[in-house]
């Protein structure tokens, strides 16, 4: 099938490289000039484990096509995906100029009959709006566009994995004719009939469940899962906080109600909160589309407010510690808001770091793929080649991001670097008895 995917950012390069790998042929359109030559180069703009091996693959069997055009992407295609950015604006709504943008682009360039897919994470009822931009080409005038709803759930970091792999894929539709061609287009990934770049060798693959919804509970699905999944993580951190007062260990509750087939173990690891471009802008999203509709989900506010907090924690141990942050080095381990990914969008990390210069530390870092990004937006702070330059002299370290590398410090070699062994785990990556057993001072989650 001839597909377009507008905004080739985290999810939009993901889904061109994984449909062109599932055997579309993909032209990937962005108005970021600068990305769309790094891309024609062979270079990638983003760090995302087999991104480039898919990439390089899908280009160089001809695929996979990259421009700056809407009407070069648009014109041949089937099936239009938007997947640009939705940000939040100053009251926490999302943005939707970009979406409104890149509508209005493909209602001017289109000729022939279109599948419009939503993949941008979208207020519920954007669906309708987008058919009201359309209406004067839609359906009942010549019928060139059709609209559907199709959230995506990857998770950075193993993005190309979820695409290939999902749980389950939902799309909402009002006609039958946007399901089937949605449902051709995700045949290859529903049964899983393409080598599999990521498990070598691949083990047999259940069919993945094909949801299909209206379009407005399509859009509800993605908001209320990824708010779902935030209730989760502030539960766990206040019950974190509660178990450090009485003496519990979370990772032993968290087991015990994650066995719990009600509950499940996912999502239930406490630390210093959740970040990202999904789950902080989306819980706030959802907050306004509640207000808007009359809904109050101040349940959600609560957790929002729960997740903020988190930074203070990582503070009050800090001083704890070292009584006096002023003039103190900090080692700050990680700075993208998870593993295996340098998105460093709303990352707790650089929550961390703001309050530590407000408070005239010294902050040292290192983090394995995101320094670069925050060398654009943060001078005042030293960058190191590896986590034990960073150590080297700190008074104390926070670890901030669960990188597989934190996990196997050489633990003695980091207590001779420190002035002081102070070590605060914000992801629980330690072990509180090896480090008691090396005279280090540790505090982590709720442990
Ligand atoms: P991103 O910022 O990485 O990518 C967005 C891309 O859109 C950028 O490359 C930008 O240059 C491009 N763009 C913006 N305006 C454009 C325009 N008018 N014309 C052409 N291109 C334009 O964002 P992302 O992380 O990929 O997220 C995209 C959407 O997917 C958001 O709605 C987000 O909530 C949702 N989402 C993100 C994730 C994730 O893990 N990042 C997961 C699921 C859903």
């Amino acid at each position: 099938m001839d597909v377009c995917v507008i905004g080739v950012g985290y999810v939009g390069l993901v889904t061109a490289a994984c449909l062109a790998h599932a055997g579309h042929s993909v032209i990937g359109v962005d108005d970021d000039r600068e990305k769309i030559e790094l891309l024609q180069g062979g270079k990638l703009p983003i760090y995302e484990p087999f991104l480039n091996e898919l990439i390089a693959q899908g280009v160089g069997e001809g695929r996979l096509r990259f421009t700056e055009s809407v009407a070069e992407g648009v014109r041949p295609s089937t099936v239009v995906f938007i997947c640009v950015g939705t940000p939040p604006l100053e009251n926490g709504e999302a943005d939707l100029s970009a979406i409104e943008d890149v509508v209005r682009r493909i209602a001017e360039v289109t000729e022939g009959r279109k599948v419009i897919v939503e993949k941008s994470t979208v207020p519920v009822q954007t669906g309708v709006w987008i058919e009201k931009t359309l209406n004067p080409f839609g359906r009942g005038a010549g019928g060139r566009f059709v609209v559907a709803s199709n959230p995506e759930f990857l998770r950075e970091g193993s993005g190309v994995e979820d695409f290939l792999h999902p749980d389950r894929i939902v799309i909402g539709v009002e006609h039958h004719e946007e399901e089937q061609v949605l449902r051709a287009l995700y045949d290859p990934i529903i049964r899983g009939t393409f080598p599999c770049p990521v498990h070598q060798p691949c083990s047999p693959r259940r069919e993945v469940p094909f949801l299909v919804t209206d379009i407005a509970s399509a859009e509800l699905i993605k908001h209320a899962s990824n708010s779902f999944l935030a209730v989760k993580i502030s539960y766990i951190n206040l019950i974190a906080d509660l178990c450090e007062r009485v003496g519990a260990d979370v990772e032993k509750v968290a087991e015990g109600m994650g066995l719990d087939r009600r509950i499940g173990r996912a999502f239930l690891d406490a630390g210093i909160g959740f970040g990202g471009f999904c789950l902080p802008k989306d819980v706030q999203a959802f907050v306004r589309i509640g207000e808007k509709h009359g809904v109050d989900l101040r349940l959600l506010k609560e957790v929002e407010r729960i997740n903020e907090e988190r930074v203070d924690v990582v503070i009050r141990k800090l001083r704890d510690h070292l009584s006096v942050l002023r003039g103190k080095v900090i080692a700050v381990l990680g700075l993208s808001f998870k593993p295996n990914t340098d998105d460093i969008r709303f990352a707790p990390a650089l929550e961390i770091i703001r309050r530590l210069l407000i408070e005239e530390a010294k902050v040292k870092t290192y983090d394995p793929k995101a320094m670069p990004r925050v060398r654009k937006i943060l001078g005042s702070v030293a960058f190191c080649a590896d986590p034990y330059e960073a150590l080297d002299g700190a008074d104390a370290a926070v670890i901030a991001t669960e990188w597989e590398e934190f996990r196997s410090l050489d633990l003695r070699r980091v207590k001779e670097r420190m002035r002081q062994p102070v070590i605060i785990d914000g992801r629980n990556i330690l072990d509180p008895r090896v480090m008691e057993s090396l005279g280090i001072e540790y505090s982590s989650m709720g442990r």
